[in-house]
């Protein structure tokens, strides 16, 4: 099939996270299975020549440097774990890097810890670069940086990947989160010791009957079993995302997923992505200060979807950092939207009214021309 119409097959879903969970990457051995990543490696790939934007999220670091260490198993806990990830992270990363030069295909890696991304400004730099990443066609594994998330302190670490792949789906406006496993999906019962259990290809709402069926449904050899699964699809599908948990072995799974074929079980989105943006933004608790623009950049951001620049601020209120929400106004008064800086107050009341060119010169840096970039920018 020619490149040019390979571009036009028309899949639905354009933007996916995939994440891949340590059972399935060593195939429930000791170590990476490399035909399995081939594979898994080979249908991204595709996806990629056919111009849709795929972020990988990997487990699989730890088992990797358990291996290469020749550990064994019952070395768990810190700060063994931290170790084996540090080792491992490095193997994993490499296997990806053979696997997705077969495609031509450059990889980048990043290491996301939950303290980094409920950080304002560690939420706005994950996501710029990962969206500028997808930009430049570079295909980005994220996996936890579990070399600083430790575990006593729950609340500093996603814990699995399940849940971080959720997150990376919201931070990235993802349409589809595909969560591969070793098990075919979410069943009625667990299917190791029911011969009646039947798989649920559709779940519109996650109730409670959803949640205790997760709570029996066997779990795999991986940190998570179908409850994190659940989790991370309720926090997904909240934020307007579509989520797929299948099995990982099956021929072309991914392919057939961003296809639409209905394979495993789906999880229908809650809310439309630009609501859940919108609501997140809109939440008046997280709205730091207000812009007031002039009509230029009034029509620019309105009809243009135009990025702000700082040109276009006439005036700066309430105090903010880079990386928090602001609402914007037009000459009027009128609310136009709002979105997250990439500037505080403190540099925007300098740069305001100047062109782009300017702002190294008046701030002795610069976070790029846009004071808030349209990928950020919610317009009413
Ligand atoms: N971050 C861990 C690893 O790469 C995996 C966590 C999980 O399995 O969810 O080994």
């Amino acid at each position: 099939m020619a490149k040019s119409n390979d571009k036009n097959l028309s899949l639905p879903y354009h933007r996916i996270v995939a994440k891949f969970g340590t059972s399935l990457l060593t195939g429930g051995s000791e170590r990476l299975d490399r035909d399995v990543m081939s594979s898994l490696v080979a249908q991204v790939a595709q996806l990629h020549k056919r111009g849709r934007e795929v972020v990988v999220v990997s487990s699989g670091a730890i088992a990797s440097g358990r291996h290469r260490l020749g550990l064994a198993r019952k070395l768990k806990g810190i700060p063994f774990k931290q170790v084996l990830a540090s080792v491992g992270q490095y193997y994993l990363m490499q296997a990806y890097e053979r696997l997705f030069q077969q495609h031509d295909i450059t990889v980048a890696q990043a290491l996301l810890a939950k303290a980094d991304l409920v950080d304002r400004a560690g939420y706005l730099n994950a996501r710029n670069t990962l969206l500028a990443l997808l930009e430049l066609k570079v295909l980005c594994v994220v996996n936890e940086n579990d070399v600083v998330a430790v575990d006593e302190l729950e609340e500093t670490r996603f814990g699995d990947n399940d849940n971080l792949s959720a997150m990376v789906a919201n931070l990235i406006d993802a349409d589809l989160l595909l969560l591969l496993t070793d098990a075919a999906g979410l069943y009625t019962a667990d299917p190791h010791r029911d011969t009646n259990a039947r798989l649920i290809s559709e779940v519109k709402q996650i109730d409670s009957e959803i949640e205790r069926l997760a709570a029996d449904t066997y779990g795999d050899l991986g940190t998570g079993g179908m409850i994190t699964k659940l989790e991370a699809a309720r926090l997904a599908t909240a934020s307007g995302v579509t989520v797929v948990i299948a099995d990982g072995r099956e021929p072309d799974v991914i392919l057939r997923v961003a296809g639409g074929e209905a394979v495993g079980t789906r999880f229908l989105p809650v809310a439309s992505k630009l609501e859940s943006r919108k609501r997140w933004m809109l939440s008046g608790l997280s709205t730091k200060g207000r812009l007031v623009v002039d009509s230029g950049a009034a029509v620019a951001l309105r009809k243009q979807k135009r990025s702000l620049l700082a040109a276009g601020i006439r005036e700066v209120e309430g105090t903010f950092q880079r990386g928090d929400i602001v609402n914007i106004y037009d000459p009027g008064g009128v609310q136009l939207g709002c979105g997250i800086t990439n500037y505080g107050s403190a540099d925007i009341n300098a740069i305001k009214g100047a062109h782009s060119r300017k702002i190294v010169t008046l701030l002795g840096y610069d976070y790029g021309s846009e004071v808030v970039h349209r990928n950020n920018l919610v317009v009413l």
